[in-house]
């Protein structure tokens, strides 16, 4: 059944009285060739097993379950029950699981679901919590891949270079745990409702080695968000006032000690700089 197809859908949500939720991020798509793209593209065959975020009505589930050793599709609107069963009830490598997908443990679910196989995680997510999945997939550290359909200036963010306007710290979060990868545009036609923008499929291979000297993440995200708090400022700033305890002229030591020129812009440094910072802080702490 081609739940893409307009034809099809709306009748099957007529039919079980299915009523969009805007506040749960409900865009479903109505371009087959979306959701057959998204599982070709993330590399979905028999050895994976495939985390999904809100399934919806199944169009990428469909898609997932048709390549994949085993799906679990994780979804809070628990309405979409009936309409699942018929949609993608026919396969037996599918588990649904009904809950908000924050409230999940990745990690335990992904031991104990996909032994044996290739934990990934795919979604066309819902575009209100994008980070928050995002940074929870990242941080469950135990995915090969993790390829999702955001909003293009999200997944734009995402694979950013330093300096480019779109870079920033959740960026430089995206990129210790993984390489990006803008894989393609996905118009807002393309989607009932449609969503005021354009959405894009980004790919994050998750690093299996991260080739930097990070002995502490707390003190380089720390580093991060405290060099992106004030854009348009010298770094020297931002750090002395995410570093209270080191005051201006310390903030300048370490920019010094760092190998940094003392009018350098945070926006402008990459994973391996804000590396050196952090090493640097950790460095005068431990001295004290
Ligand atoms: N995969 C479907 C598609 O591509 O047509 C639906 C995608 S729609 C953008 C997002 C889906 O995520 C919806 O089905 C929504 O109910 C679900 N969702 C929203 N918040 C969620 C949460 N916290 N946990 C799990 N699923 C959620």
């Amino acid at each position: 059944m081609d739940v893409c197809d307009i034809q099809v859908m709306k009748p099957l949500l007529a039919r079980h009285g299915f009523h969009f939720s805007k506040a749960k991020g409900q865009n479903f798509l109505v371009a087959s060739w979306v959701p057959r793209s998204i599982a070709e593209e993330a590399g979905v065959d028999e050895t994976a097993g495939v985390l999904e975020i809100g399934p919806g009505i199944g169009p990428l589930t469909q898609q997932l379950c048709l390549r994949a050793g085993k799906v679990c599709a994780v979804e809070v609107d628990t309405r979409l029950k009936p309409i699942l069963d018929v949609t993608v009830g026919e396969f037996s490598n599918l588990e649904l699981l009904w809950m908000d997908v924050l409230k999940l443990d990745i990690p335990a679910l992904t031991e104990e679901k996909f032994a044996g196989l290739r934990p990934m995680a795919c979604a066309n997510l819902p575009y209100y919590i994008t980070t928050p999945i995002l940074t929870a997939l990242l941080e469950a550290d135990c995915f090969d891949s993790v390829t999702v359909m955001v909003q293009k200036e999200v997944a734009q963010r995402i694979a950013a270079a330093p300096g480019s306007g779109e870079y920033g710290a959740f960026s430089v979060f995206c990129q210790y745990y993984a390489q990006p990868e803008l894989l393609f545009d996905v118009p807002a036609h393309c989607f009932l409702p449609q969503p005021k923008v354009t959405s894009a499929v980004v790919q994050l291979r998750v690093r299996q080695d991260r080739p930097w000297d990070i002995p502490n993440p707390d003190t380089f995200f720390r580093v991060v968000r405290a060099s992106f708090a004030q854009r348009r400022k010298k770094l020297a700033n931002g750090l002395a006032s995410g570093f209270a305890e080191l005051g201006k002229a310390g903030a300048a030591e370490v920019i010094a000690a760092a190998g940094l020129d003392a009018n350098v812009r945070g926006e402008t440094l990459g994973i391996s700089e804000f590396a050196a910072l952090a090493r640097e802080i950790d460095r005068r702490r431990n001295t004290l």
